[in-house]
């Protein structure tokens, strides 16, 4: 059992780790302001979420449709700033409650979800702003589109299913140094026309800072440890 974060301790560490991308922006030669947080509440209930709302974040990341749709709608209710992005795997089926409910899906790694999506958008009226996942490192158990793939699903995603694809998302495999598949994302992403890169965890998010990220996913150094999972 994992006790609670304090509300002081959350506070604390999110402000450090705000302190942390404005270094590694400025370092970077960016600017603080070109990198958004995401600050990642998966597995934590509200009660470890509301002192990141009270201390003025607002993008907050999930990896499962059905734990956000217990936990979010109430909190969006009384913070309606809140942009909840998507970075799990998304089930076909799951994919007009993730539209109803998330303002960007980071997860769109293949042609049926790409087509599913761009249907449940249309009779939603709803556009969540949506991320390609690149499976960096063409590792056989990991989601994403490989790298030699990357382009053609882009050019899918934008012009023939017209999706309101915003940048690029990758997951680098855990055994190797990150940067070159954060510059690998990052150039794929330019030579696609994207502005946005969504890329970087508690472990490497200064890296992926140094190559271009514009939006960094971070859990473990704001709220702890995860409480384990029952399934
Ligand atoms: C859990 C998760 C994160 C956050 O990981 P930490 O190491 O806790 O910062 C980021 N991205 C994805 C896709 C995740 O599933």
């Amino acid at each position: 059992m994992t006790e609670a974060p304090t509300t002081d301790a959350i506070q604390d560490k999110l402000a450090a780790v705000r302190a942390r991308i404005a270094e590694a922006a400025i370092a970077a030669g960016r600017s603080s302001h070109d990198v958004t947080l995401v600050a990642v509440t998966k597995t934590h209930g509200a009660d470890t979420v509301r002192p990141a709302l009270l201390a003025g974040q607002v993008v907050f990341g999930e990896n499962r449709v059905q734990e956000a749709w217990d936990k979010w709608p109430a909190l969006k209710a009384q913070w309606p700033e809140v942009r909840l992005h998507l970075i799990g795997p998304l089930q076909r089926n799951k994919a007009r409650r993730a539209v109803a409910l998330f303002d960007a899906i980071e997860t769109v790694d293949r042609p049926s979800l790409a087509r599913t999506l761009a249907d449940v958008m249309e009779q939603e009226g709803r556009r969540p702003d949506l991320f390609i996942q690149v499976n960096t490192g063409a590792e056989p158990q990991k989601a994403g589109v490989v790298p030699q793939d990357a382009d053609g699903f882009i050019r899918e995603c934008c012009d023939r299913l017209s999706l309101p694809v915003v940048g690029l998302m990758c997951i680098p495999p855990v055994d190797e140094e990150p940067s070159g598949h954060f510059a690998l994302l990052r150039e794929i992403a330019d030579r696609n026309g994207l502005p946005h890169s969504s890329m970087g965890m508690t472990a490497d998010y200064h890296i992926a800072i140094g190559c271009g990220a514009t939006f960094v996913r971070v859990g473990t150094a704001i709220f702890g440890d995860r409480p384990a999972r029952e399934t």
